[in-house]
């Protein structure tokens, strides 16, 4: 059977499942339903079945309260997706059904086995929403490769990786519902992530709901009516909303017909209006992208390029603005596939170079994926089917370089009052995968008996900020010896790896004394919950 390794772009409301062919070229893979890209939503239909996708959108309408939508946003965030059968379902086991469809549709339609996987997710996601990622990957069955950021992705697709020069590249990416800004600067060797920005709360559903919004109106004073929509016709409304949205993107009105209470009306809707009721989504993205830019001009990078991924960068009004502002033509190839088609790229590199990262990550999940995924480092390049030359990746490792996608302080009184105090601050380059800070804070009183190192996660990047629990990722506890006088020094260090696991050592400098200590995201499964669920979730029938 050939060997294949895949990318995934799990996406907030469509994903899409890619791999490299054996000559070279990178393929979507469609479903069973005939479709490239499948809309991530999930209908549990009966204690043991589920169903994902096409079909799963369209129950939305008749059984909403069963059905899971924009399950992404929910990743890392929290641990309830929805309740079926008097159980709490979580985001991952939601999302391993959607990568379990991906996965098992590719492989019925290529006739090849799917594990082992590059996973997307949005640039700006930190520790909890890449880990709670991964931990999909693993409930699905899959072996997680790696998780890697969709604009980096994007650029590896559209070859930005070739080019030996050095190039300044922005990706606007605007999907269903996240927006994501990153700039990159990149060549034949490295790529390195200069800073990233988005919202997780911005798609294209929020120009959906405006359509929705304008439509109902216009039918209220087409039809004198002034009670609400029920919820079948909120979800048919949805539906005709966005099929409106998608066609105002080739041509400049579309005829709507929404039925609510008994009653039809025909609206006329043009891109005009369309662009005009959406005005003020589109400016939010645009603020976003000049906050980006302006982050990357201060550390001396001009950007030199924009791309556009993402199923709502098709809206005409997207390249209009950026062009018109930026006074550069941005560059869009199939928006909805270029993730996935990047990730498979990546996929392949990663499958050739980073085979002892791969045995490592067996070991560190014994029991959480079976003996057959173990990799074998000697024979994996002639295991795949594709020959890396072809590719003009030639086995080369490419690097990335990332930025943390987060700030992270600790509690400490500054001025007599406690603040969290920043010490690794969102964006900053982790050249070699790591970033490492130390800073010395003093014993408030003396006799302080322990030192209580608490650390926030957050998106503040000043020096200072209030002290906000929603933030607190965990705390570890330093005993003190006796005696000591208040000031005694006490260094804290905090070092963070790609991967967004935060190493904090506190260290006594009178005593040398030491404490070590793994901060947990809030809200991350443990490697026994993940394997119980990818035991349970195993049971349930794809349908
Ligand atoms: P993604 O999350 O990248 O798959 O993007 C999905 C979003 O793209 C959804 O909100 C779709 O409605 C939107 N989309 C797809 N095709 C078009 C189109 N032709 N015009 C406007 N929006 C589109």
């Amino acid at each position: 059977m050939a060997k294949y390794v895949y990318g995934i772009d799990l996406g907030t409301t469509y994903s899409c499942i890619a791999y490299v062919d054996e000559s070279g070229r990178a393929n979507v893979i469609k479903n069973l339903e005939g479709t490239n890209t499948t809309p991530s939503v999930v209908n549990f239909a009966s204690p043991n079945q589920v169903v994902v996708g096409q079909v799963a959108k369209e129950t939305a309408v008749i059984d909403p309260k069963n059905t899971v939508s924009l399950v992404k946003t929910l990743m890392g965030k929290s641990n309830f997706a929805i309740n079926y059968n008097d159980e709490d379902k979580s985001p991952e086991e939601v999302s391993a059904y959607i990568l379990r469809k991906l996965a098992e549709d590719a492989a019925k339609e290529i006739d090849a086995e799917v594990k082992d996987v590059v996973i997307t997710c949005p640039a700006y996601f930190g520790t909890a929403e890449r880990t709670a990622t991964k931990n999909a990957g693993i409930i699905a069955g899959l072996n997680v490769l790696e998780i890697i950021s969709e604009p980096v992705a994007a650029a590896i697709y559209y070859g930005c990786t070739k080019e030996p020069e050095e190039k300044t590249i922005l990706v606007y990416d605007l999907g269903g519902g996240t927006f994501d800004v990153t700039i990159m600067s990149i060549n034949s060797e490295k790529i390195e992530i200069i800073c990233s920005d988005g919202d997780h709360d911005l798609g294209g559903k929020d120009w959906d709901s405006a359509t929705m919004r304008y439509l109902a109106d216009e039918f209220a004073s087409q039809k004198s009516y002034d009670g609400d929509f029920d919820e079948y016709a909120q979800q048919d409304l949805r539906l005709k909303a966005e099929k409106a949205k998608q066609q105002l993107s080739a041509k400049e009105k579309t005829p709507v017909i929404v039925e609510a209470a008994g009653e039809r009306a025909r609206i006329d809707f043009s891109r005009e209006k369309f662009d005009e009721i959406t005005f003020s989504l589109l400016n939010s993205t645009v603020d976003k992208t000049d906050a980006a830019i302006a982050v990357a001009e201060k550390r001396g990078f001009k950007v030199d390029e924009i791309l556009l991924v993402g199923g709502s960068t098709r809206m005409p009004q997207v390249t209009r603005v950026l062009e018109e502002k930026y006074g550069i033509k941005p560059k869009i190839l199939e928006p909805d596939e270029a993730v996935a088609k990047g990730a498979a790229i990546h996929a392949v590199n990663v499958y050739i170079n980073d085979q002892p990262t791969l045995s490592k990550w067996d070991e560190d999940n014994k029991g959480s994926v079976t003996s057959d995924s173990v990799l074998d480092p000697s024979n994996s390049v002639e295991q795949l089917s594709v020959d890396p030359a072809m590719m003009s990746i030639g086995g080369k490792k490419r690097s990335i370089v990332v930025a943390t996608t987060k700030s992270f302080a600790v509690e400490a009184i500054v001025n007599k009052e406690p603040k969290c105090c920043n010490m690794i601050i969102k964006n900053n380059s982790m050249p070699d995968g790591v970033i490492t800070v130390s800073q010395t804070f003093g014993t408030y009183i003396a006799n302080q008996e322990t030192a209580e190192i608490v650390v926030y996660e957050s998106d503040f990047m000043d020096e200072y900020f209030d002290i906000d629990k929603d933030y607190e990722i965990g705390t570890a506890t330093l005993e003190l010896p006796d005696n000591l006088p208040s000031g005694a020094p006490i260094e804290i260090i905090l070092s963070l790896n790609s991967e967004g696991i935060l190493e904090v050592t506190g260290k006594d400098l009178t005593s040398n004394k030491e404490i070590h200590a793994t901060m947990q995201s809030k809200n991350i499964m443990t490697s026994e919950e993940v394997e119980d669920l990818r035991k349970k979730s195993q049971q349930m029938v794809l349908m």
